[in-house]
């Protein structure tokens, strides 16, 4: 292939290859503007929440806490804090985008 004297080949891979980092590293953007909060003096100590995401919530004190830093969080733990935020009956888990 010859255009304006140059010649050569564009590799189609090349290209493509930079989709997954671009789309991992907006997903981690969106990731880093996601918060999780817990009202834990309107907790009911259910452990509804702990069974939905057993990774990110306990109440083994008798008090809801999570398990690990949300900042640590990836898609997957937001997904399942998100879940659980649904099934709180209290209302106390509170996920901001
Ligand atoms: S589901 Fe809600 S009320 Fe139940 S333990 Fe978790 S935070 Fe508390």
């Amino acid at each position: 292939m010859e255009q304006n004297g140059v010649s050569g080949t564009i590799s189609v891979q090349n290209v493509c290859s930079k989709k997954p980092t671009y789309a991992k590293k907006l997903r981690r953007a969106k990731e880093d503007y996601m918060n999780a909060k817990l009202d834990t003096t309107k907790c009911i100590s259910c452990g509804v929440c702990a069974s939905i995401a057993p990774d990110l919530f306990t109440v083994e004190t008798g008090i809801v806490s999570f398990k690990k830093d949300s900042k640590t969080w990836v898609a997957d733990d937001w997904t399942k804090a998100k879940e659980a935020a649904a099934a709180c009956p209290a209302e106390v888990i509170e996920i901001t985008e």
